[in-house]
């Protein structure tokens, strides 16, 4: 292939930002021991700000968003993989600073990728891909720390965002009764499909915000938004329960008080699946191939090409996205 096409974000003299779908060659990937031929991506919040020049996502333009990638292997330098495996790649640099999964084509570190499980076809990694790993782990790191269904419903924030539709999904699956807090309430019977048993809004959430402890609510939340969401969740959570802590849709902000924490024994869990380490990365992979396999994938998945992922952009920067945008990106 001489040139292929990727979604190329150039930075202009007046310092905007454009976006188009143009002709790439191969040497204008990095340096790296593993090449491969790109079938699948999915839209992350990430990659809209990546795409849009914020300087804590990207600082090296012209650049190719896209934090996920599930294609198969053209070549491999130290021969962790032969040629027409199929891989599945998520976080690390990819889309950040190195050339992501909106284009037709990565070459990346071998390290950065895992075998597909074979309980997952290359679709349906990248409708799971980034936000629904994040789902997984946060889903996880509840049942790790002894949340169990009989213990009370589970919060989960920003329900119909990625990482939460699919956090919603995962907590049903597992027999958990789900709470799901929307800023879209006209999307109730999509939550409801995906599992949840009940479905709030946010300002419901938001009643009582002074004070610093709230009824014991909650045996555990799912929190994907960040700022007074996520400590009203940390307020009504109950003795020893836990609320993992992904994102910061609504602010990066966190202002709680300590009784939570002393009093209540509540847990705040920090999720992280960027740099998460290879062996429990495939481990959760596996799971989300098997036991954690979702039926309902195609019901939270809306399909674009590389040129729709454009629009699409803008629309997840205003929260206006419902459930997972895949990127199907070979012709
Ligand atoms: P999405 O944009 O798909 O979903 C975010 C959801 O948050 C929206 O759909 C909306 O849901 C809600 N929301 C948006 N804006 C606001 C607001 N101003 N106030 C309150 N709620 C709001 O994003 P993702 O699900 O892909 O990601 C969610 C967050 O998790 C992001 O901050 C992302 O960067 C982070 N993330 C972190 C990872 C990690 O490894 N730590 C990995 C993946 C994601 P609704 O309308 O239903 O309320």
């Amino acid at each position: 292939m001489a040139t292929f096409n990727a979604l190329l974000v150039e930075k202009q003299e007046d310092k905007s930002f454009t976006r188009s779908v143009t002709q790439r060659s191969l040497d204008d990937l990095p340096d790296g021991t593993l090449l491969i031929h790109v079938h699948y991506s999915s839209l992350n919040y990430k990659d809209a700000l990546s795409a849009t020049g914020n300087p804590g996502v990207s600082r090296n333009f012209p650049h190719t968003p896209g934090i996920d990638a599930a294609g198969t292997v053209v070549s491999c330098d130290d021969n962790r993989f032969k040629k027409g495996d199929e891989v599945i790649v998520t976080g690390y640099d990819l889309g950040m600073n190195t050339a992501g999964g909106f284009g037709e084509y990565i070459r990346i570190p071998s390290d950065w990728a895992l075998a597909k499980p074979d309980g997952l076809t290359l679709r349906e990694a990248m409708v799971i891909g980034t936000a629904g790993f994040t789902a997984g782990l946060s889903v996880q790191g509840l049942v790790e720390n002894g949340v169990t269904p009989d213990k009370g419903d589970i919060l989960v924030t920003g329900a119909t965002g990625g990482v939460g539709s699919v956090a919603v999904a995962l907590l049903a699956k597992a027999g958990f009764s789900v709470v799901a807090c929307t800023g879209k309430k006209e999307h109730e019977s999509f939550l409801k499909n995906l599992g949840a048993s009940k479905v709030i809004t946010r300002g419901e959430l938001l009643e009582n915000k002074e004070r610093p402890m709230l009824k014991e609510q909650y045996a555990g939340a799912v929190d994907t938004v960040g700022g007074e969401y996520l400590a009203q969740a940390v307020k009504a959570t109950q003795y020893g329960g836990t609320v993992t802590c992904c994102g910061l849709t609504a602010s990066d902000d966190l202002n709680v008080s300590v009784f939570p924490f002393i009093l209540r024994g509540v847990s705040l869990l920090g999720i992280d699946s960027v740099q998460c380490p290879m062996p429990p990365r495939e481990r959760l992979w596996g799971k989300l191939a098997d036991e954690w396999k979702l039926e309902c994938l195609d019901d939270l998945t809306e399909e674009v090409t590389l040129s729709e992922v454009n629009g699409k952009i803008d629309a997840i920067l205003k929260g206006q996205i419902s459930g997972r945008t895949l990127v199907k990106v070979q012709n």
